[in-house]
């Protein structure tokens, strides 16, 4: 059986240590090949260092940009009760911007913080986007308790910190725990130098989460991705992104609010296959002729998501030139992808600090959060971020450049 996947981003200020606790990860879950582990021994040898955790991750890049794994996005490393995905290694240039956009669709967050130093600038900033992308599943490494003699006084000191910075944001880290990646205190094996923490290790805690595999027991959600004639049949294909179908279902189509039945489930080289769940990429055919798009949704006749012409978000923009109020944007939503305009930008805010810059603002500057009202000609279809992720956050584009994105934080009317 296919074991389960755990999506993971790692953030933190610059030099925290994420690097260190990647290769620390691998390294202790005995996720990279014997020969990997030579090479980069080797490595550290000629410079005459220690096994640089660090080292690993590097390793792994390099080989990355040189195209020689086979996909070069995710790393995985594993426990025994699941498969973990890193996506987005930090120091990758497009690391906010996928975290941003989603693109990464991480279901949960380590957020390193070093013991000696505190919350820095990029611990604030990253945090933030935490929140932006709805994550909930939050670890705190305080990480380089090697450096502060393991001093439960420290931990505790910076955990106050850490935590009344989080609350301000609506973070409430699922577990804060002091470990040293550099040393493997705490990460997969509980330290032999802080007998004070009772706590789980970081895999243990990681195994505690949950994953959006869990999302069957939800009402069915379709992104229509696209529509395929193949052999007369007109496949409506798309990823599940709530619930399940199966052939005889009763579904409803958004936008048109048309209905109809599912007549078969279609999926390339999986004969006889007749029911699809959440996570899953499928192919469905209905058995009345009607006219479905790429961008529409599919979804229970008596469960629905919002359709709406305007809504309000928490926007992260970075690009370098300013967002005006009143411009025309790209908006994109699951497999949406529409005009609208930025009808209001109601709260400027520093993205560091938090600080509140300016209410009915008319611009938003780079690297700056916003509240802003966007608003549609035609109707879009959202839904609360906690129930349907993909379609509560959004994306901005101008000419073809992804310029921020966000998450939904009121719908708007509902208006069908
Ligand atoms: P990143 O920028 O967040 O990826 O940080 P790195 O992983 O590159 O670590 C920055 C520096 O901190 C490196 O020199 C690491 O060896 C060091 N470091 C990382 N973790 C620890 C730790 O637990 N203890 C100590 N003493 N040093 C650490």
């Amino acid at each position: 059986m296919e074991k389960e996947h755990l999506k993971l981003v790692l953030v933190g200020h610059v030099d925290h240590g994420k690097s260190t606790l990647i290769g620390r990860l691998f390294y202790d879950t005995d996720s990279l090949p014997e020969e990997k582990i030579a090479e980069v021994k080797q490595v550290c040898d000629a410079l005459g260092k220690e096994l640089e955790f660090a080292y690993v991750l590097d390793h792994l890049e390099e080989e990355r940009s040189q195209g020689i794994t086979i996909d070069t996005t995710q790393l995985f490393f594993h426990t025994d009760k699941r498969d973990y995905v890193i996506i987005d290694a930090p120091g990758h240039r497009e690391f906010t911007k996928n975290m941003i956009t989603g693109a990464s669709q991480a279901e949960a967050a380590i957020l390193l913080v070093d013991a000696d130093e505190g919350v820095q600038e990029q611990t604030r900033r990253h945090a933030y986007i935490l929140t932006l992308l709805g994550l909930s599943q939050v670890i705190v490494a305080m990480n380089k308790m090697d450096l502060v003699d393991y001093s439960e006084e420290v931990f505790n000191r910076v955990s106050e910190d850490v935590k009344a910075f989080l609350s301000k944001i609506g973070i409430t880290p699922s577990y804060i725990i002091p470990i040293s990646a550099l040393k493997g205190g705490n990460v997969a094996k509980s330290s032999d130098y802080m007998d004070w923490y009772t706590g789980p290790t970081i895999l243990e805690a990681l195994d505690t989460f949950t994953t959006s595999e869990n999302r069957e027991a939800n009402p069915l959600r379709l992104p229509v991705q696209d529509v395929y004639n193949v052999e007369g049949k007109r496949i409506i294909v798309g990823r599940i992104e709530g619930g399940t179908l199966q052939a005889g279902q009763e579904i409803h189509v958004l936008p048109s609010g048309e209905s109809t039945v599912i007549s078969s489930v279609e999926e390339y080289l999986k004969e006889g296959k007749s029911a699809a769940v959440a996570g899953e990429s499928t192919g469905i055919t209905v058995s009345d002729k009607l006219f479905i798009d790429r961008g529409n949704v599919i979804c229970p006749n008596d469960n629905k998501p919002i359709l709406t012409k305007e809504i309000k978000g928490n926007l992260f923009w970075m690009d370098r030139e300013p967002l005006k109020k009143g411009d025309h944007v790209t908006f994109k939503c699951a497999t949406q992808n529409v005009k609208c305009t930025v009808s209001a930008i109601e709260r400027r805010m520093d993205s560091s600090t938090l600080e509140v810059i300016e209410d009915d603002a008319t611009e938003l500057e780079n690297r700056e959060v916003g509240e802003v009202r966007l608003s549609f000609s035609d109707f879009v279809i959202v839904e609360d971020f906690n129930m349907t992720p993909e379609l509560g956050r959004f994306v901005i584009e101008k000419g073809y450049d992804t310029a921020g994105g966000g998450i939904i934080t009121h719908l708007g009317e509902e208006n069908q």
